[in-house]
């Protein structure tokens, strides 16, 4: 076995398009106006983003405070 080389995984999550996005683009939550950056390539805005929570030993994070 000679394969040592290291591969770049490809991205396959072809969902969007990469770098910027479209500029006008407001929080997909309901009730929300908060523009979003372009640069920010989530729907929502960070109070409505479903954040990836770090894991909080058996505590239940509520998702909308
Ligand atoms: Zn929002």
């Amino acid at each position: 076995m000679n394969d040592t080389t290291m591969k770049g995984r490809k991205f396959t999550g072809a969902t969007r398009a990469p770098k910027t996005y479209e500029t006008n683009r407001t929080c997909a939550a309901k009730d929300c106006d908060t523009r979003l950056s372009r640069y920010n390539r989530r729907e929502w805005c960070y109070t409505h983003a479903p954040t990836k929570y770090p894991r909080l030993r058996g505590r239940i994070v509520k998702a909308d405070a």
